[in-house]
């Protein structure tokens, strides 16, 4: 069987016909013929990669029931009613059931007819519960969030230790584990904890080519927050505010404008929280303004938008915070408002930790963001380059950098000059030194060292010394140059001060346009094209409400954004047309497509100068 399956096309059948996919991502065919030939897997993808079809795919082309093992109870329900959807025969057990909903499952794994089954690990410490596995035909075993074994990770879970059983208990099922964050050092832990002989490793990239990256001057940032949904008025964003009175104030002032958005932070009750939460994944809210406490759990897939409103502590946080727009692959924004006003506080924090180490890491990484904020060098770059990937495109064209270029002046001229000096003097001069020989004084020092000989002796007549002294500041708050910590007051060169002389990279001076509001000319494209379609695209997000309501499950779950913006696209009416709709899959045709035809077709009824092609 498994050799027969394990054939491209044969795989695109099922993908289509149970995802209403036509392709896998990146990985995704790898791992799920890995799994159809009984090997252990493992795989690290970032938030978004699609790791949850790479194990229902080959769940449901397998005999026996995969047992999906997943600390986040809160999610469980969702990827159960998701994968129900597609037609799977899934259940989860949990402590959030009763019994009787719980005997109810226990009854179907006994009658052999789950494609899969999630459970939290803690189920695994039970006796009973190993002992009906081992009574019942597995096909593997799936680990979500496989970095909870690590105590290297930050999610250590003691729960999760028991998994290092599961080789010894069923020496012939084999184990797919998946997670989004995996240091070398914690991968390698999982590995020996899980007792993997030779896997399949996988590490996709860390890229999301879908997400457009932002970083702009923070001035008032309510009322760039504001400007900013009103741009995207139809659209569900995420707002990050690092204190809790920070997101209560910036919840109410939206909402005193009329936006309706709810605050989420972990000084709420839980109740208010689990609420709010709930009406942000059901669309009844568009915006919701958070703490980073918001986030684990949220499985929406239609997030267009991140908004941080304040600088956060590392590229880590950052990146899994701005990971959760765009799920679904259509386009989403992350915008990050930076003001240098923010750094003192986290300084602050930094300095109360109280081991050494720990805290000049965490400096370290504060740092790292701080610079991915400052230098104009592509955000996308910059990002992966933190998790040790290069990217082999000069211009991503979706960063603020790539897009457009920084509209900040441009002084790249005004660098060179000092960076040669510094050069031409060997990088053995302090900065009133090297100011002077650019600005061309025929200072006591530069007679000693003869340095008006130099050729950049002079270059800047035009300014005055303390303008140059500007610039050197300049190039040292973007660590183009730096002050030498041996010969305390010399200035010396990086390797970007090497890329701007030679002309490589440019520098821009975007210190005013802190004060002022310039508003950079950075546009996200909406993904909805015409008005034609704004209007289809309204009623269908209606009907994929009421359909929700109807079935008890979150909107994304009944089809993403995306597949609604392909019905706009092609205005399907058919059942053909329909299966041809990304997410369509045949479950999902039989439960809603004729709601959808029904709405297309009432919408072009109405309003018949629109017709288009249509299938
Ligand atoms: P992860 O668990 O890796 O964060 P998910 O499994 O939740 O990601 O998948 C993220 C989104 O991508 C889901 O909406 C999923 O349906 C979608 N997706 C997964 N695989 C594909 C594919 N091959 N083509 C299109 N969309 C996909
Ligand atoms: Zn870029």
């Amino acid at each position: 069987m498994e050799s027969s399956i394990s054939k491209t096309s044969d795989l695109i059948t099922p993908l289509k016909q149970i995802f209403g996919y036509t392709q896998f991502r990146p990985n995704q065919q790898e791992i799920v013929e890995t799994v159809l030939n009984k090997k252990d897997v493992f795989a690290v993808m970032p938030t978004g990669g699609g790791k949850s079809l790479c194990y229902q795919l080959p769940a449901y082309l397998l005999p026996g029931t995969c047992i999906v093992i997943s600390p986040l109870i809160s999610l469980m329900k969702d990827q159960v009613d998701a994968a129900k959807q597609n037609g799977l025969s899934v259940e989860f057990m949990n402590s959030s059931q009763t019994s009787s909903e719980r005997s109810r499952v226990y009854g179907n794994i006994a009658n052999r007819r789950l494609h899969l089954l999630y459970v939290a690990p803690e189920r695994l410490a039970s006796e009973s519960f190993i002992a009906l596995l081992k009574s019942i035909p597995l096909s593997f075993f799936a680990i979500d969030e496989a970095h909870c074994i690590s105590e290297w990770g930050h999610d250590f879970r003691p729960d999760y230790l028991t998994l290092g059983n599961l080789h010894t208990w069923f020496p012939n099922t084999p184990i797919a584990a998946f997670t989004a964050t995996a240091t070398e050092r914690v991968q390698k832990d999982i590995l020996s904890k899980l007792d993997f002989k030779s896997p399949l490793l996988v590490r996709a990239s860390f890229d999301r080519p879908n997400l457009f990256y932002h970083v702009k001057p923070k001035s008032k940032p309510d009322d760039q927050i504001l400007a900013f949904i009103r741009n995207h008025s139809s659209e569900a964003g995420i707002i990050y505010r690092t204190t809790r009175d920070g997101v209560e104030k910036t919840a109410a002032f939206l909402k005193s404008k009329g936006i309706a958005a709810l605050p989420y932070h972990a000084g709420l009750d839980q109740e208010i929280r689990a609420r709010n939460q709930e009406a942000f994944n059901n669309d009844e809210i568009l915006v919701i303004v958070a703490t980073i406490a918001f986030g684990m759990g949220i499985d929406k897939s239609n997030v267009r938008y991140i908004i941080h409103g304040d600088l956060p502590k590392n590229i880590e946080g950052y990146y899994q915070e701005t990971g959760r727009a765009g799920r679904d692959g259509d386009p989403a924004h992350c915008l990050l408002l930076f003001g240098k006003g923010d750094i003192p506080r986290l300084r602050y924090f930094i300095d109360q930790i109280p081991d050494s180490k720990e805290r000049s890491h965490a400096l370290k990484n504060l740092n790292r963001m701080i610079d991915f904020a400052l230098h104009t060098i592509c955000r996308r770059r910059q990002l992966l380059s933190y998790f040790g990937e290069q990217t082999g495109v000069p211009n991503c064209n979706a960063c603020d950098i790539c897009a457009t270029p920084p509209d900040g002046i441009d002084v790249t001229i005004e660098a060179q000059k000092i960076l040669s000096a510094i050069a031409r003097t060997g990088e053995a001069f302090n900065k009133a030194h090297i100011a002077a020989i650019v600005a061309g004084k025929h200072t006591e020092e530069i007679r000693l060292h003869n340095h008006a000989g130099i050729k950049t002796f002079g270059a800047g007549k035009d300014k005055k010394e303390s303008e140059w002294l500007d610039v050197i500041a300049l190039l040292i708050s973007r660590k183009i140059i730096s002050v030498s910590s041996s010969q305390p007051d010399n200035l010396t060169l990086s390797d970007t001060a090497r890329e701007i002389l030679s002309g490589k990279r440019k520098v821009y001076d975007l210190e005013q346009e802190e004060e002022e509001q310039t508003q950079r000319k950075v546009v996200t494209k909406s993904r909805i094209p015409q008005a034609v379609d704004r209007g289809l695209f309204a009623q269908l997000r209606s009907v994929r409400m009421r359909l929700a309501k109807e079935g008890g499950v979150p909107p994304f779950i009944v089809c993403s954004d995306r597949t609604l913006h392909a019905m706009c696209d092609t205005l399907p009416r058919s059942k053909k047309g329909m299966l041809e709709i990304h997410g369509i899959s045949n479950a999902k045709y039989d439960r809603y497509g004729k709601d959808f035809i029904e709405c297309i077709e009432t919408y072009l009824q109405n309003s018949p100068s629109t017709q288009r092609k249509a299938f």
